[in-house]
């Protein structure tokens, strides 16, 4: 039933080097090898830089023995493999792994001190160019969301009050995230084969600055870790589990180990540095995976008929809840904006928050953490709402839109790569509509 859709897979995208020869044959295996421990000696200069590593073990010791390499030291090996990258025959693995070590040079110039501003990280680090965002975009949203929503005057104070009434109870938040993730897991298997032995598990943590996260722990397994500094929302509690698990992050991260570490030897998937273009892909993925599994109305009935009565929430307006997302996801472009104030304009941290509350309708705990992931996490912050642009341009919304979605999952695929596929098919879909930041 299911190997037809990796026969077509495979025809969407084209890839080179399908024949897997075996390893050593191909010279990228030996550029691999060391940028994998490349990764891992940069890793030793921040620990948010390898998010996830199931390669040799023997490496990971390497790395970790003694004072960590100069940075001048790093920048010069990284340089020298791209070169060495680049001199093997034309191949997306070639194209990923000289993207990626693009990225890895840029973050090592970072460490060196150099001071980078957002649009060149955005292209050097992440592969993508940051698109700006105006004013008025957000002042039609709050038009649209003053039609939408229910009472009178302030519609701050409107929009807190409706969304409250969505937020799920700390004792009851566990059954909620089971749910959704055992749902999430069964509508992917039935549209993409999952290796045997896949899992994960589930943790509820505090004091981060993003909402949930999935630590990818290799053997096809996964931590994801759900935040609640924030109360979470019943309308968005589905699509934030789809995204750390199924079809989003742990299900990509399981296909590439699977089906190329495992199955061609293409060590480079094995370790994961975050600052880098395959975070484009990953978010962008992760944020569409939601529609991929379910349509708008499998996803309210889901969320009415099972969450609500675990959430122990009554009466809730699905309806316009559902009317007002798209508002809220124009709306969510107030971040990248903000970001640009925080970070390149040295604005206050304060007049930021105001500008975040105001065109973002965000509240202020919520703007606050807004701010803190941008901190942590600088030009990040676009791999999301771009990587979700460019990856429903690449999809389209023909009939092979899922089987061209999976197959993002499971080969080399940089932001550049969805960028020539864009442009050769014109766009589709609409504009970004991202309303999801966590790693
Ligand atoms: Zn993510």
């Amino acid at each position: 039933m299911r190997a037809p859709l990796v026969v077509l897979a495979v025809a969407v995208v084209a890839c080179s080097g399908c024949r897997a020869p075996g390893r050593g044959s191909d010279p990228l295996d030996a550029v691999a090898d060391e940028y994998v421990r490349l990764v891992l000696a940069v890793g030793r200069h921040d620990p948010g830089y390898v998010d996830a590593y199931y390669g040799p073990p023997e490496w990971k010791e390497e790395a970790a023995r003694g004072e960590p390499r100069p940075v001048a030291d790093l920048l010069r090996a990284a340089t020298e493999l791209r070169a060495r990258a680049e001199a093997a025959p034309p191949s997306d693995r070639r194209e990923f792994l000289v993207k990626q070590l693009a990225a890895v040079e840029a973050f090592v110039r970072r460490l060196g001190g150099e001071r980078i501003p957002l649009e060149r990280e955005a292209r050097d680090l992440y592969d993508i160019e940051i698109p700006r965002h105006g004013i008025e975009e957000f002042e039609a949203a709050r038009r649209e969301l003053e039609a939408i929503l229910p009472g009178e005057g302030d519609l701050a104070a409107r929009a807190q009050e409706f969304q409250k009434r969505f937020e799920i109870p700390p004792d009851r938040l566990r059954a909620v995230v089971d749910a959704c993730l055992g749902e999430a897991r069964r509508r992917t298997a039935a549209l993409c084969e999952l290796p045997a032995g896949e899992s994960f598990r589930v943790s509820i943590v505090r004091d981060k600055p993003w909402g949930a996260y999935n630590w990818y722990e290799g053997g096809l397994s996964s931590l994801i870790e759900v935040n609640t500094d924030l109360p979470l929302s019943l309308a968005r509690v589905f699509g934030l589990l789809v995204h750390e698990g199924y079809p989003g992050h742990h299900t990509m991260n399981i296909l590439l180990e699977d089906r190329l570490v495992r199955g061609r030897g293409w060590r480079e998937f094995s370790v994961y540095p975050l600052y880098s273009p395959t975070s484009v892909i990953a978010e962008g993925t992760a944020n569409v995976g939601e529609e991929i599994v379910a349509t708008r109305a499998e996803r309210v009935a889901f969320a009415r008929d099972v969450l609500a009565p675990l959430a122990g929430l009554e009466g809730l307006d699905f309806e316009t809840m559902e009317k007002a997302r798209d508002a809220w996801r124009v709306l969510g472009h107030a971040r990248g904006e903000a970001a640009r104030m925080l970070l390149d304009e040295g604005e206050p941290e304060d007049e930021v928050v105001a500008f975040l509350m105001r065109h973002g309708l965000l509240e202020e705990p919520r703007a606050r953490k807004a701010v803190e992931f941008m901190r942590a996490y600088g030009a990040y912050e676009f791999a999301y709402t771009v990587g979700e642009d460019l990856v429903r341009a690449h999809i389209g919304n023909g009939p092979d839109r899922v089987e061209r979605f999976f197959a993002l999952l499971d080969r080399p695929v940089t932001p550049s790569m969805l960028r020539r596929s864009g442009e050769a098919e014109g766009p589709a879909g609409p504009a970004s509509r991202s309303d999801r930041r966590d790693p």
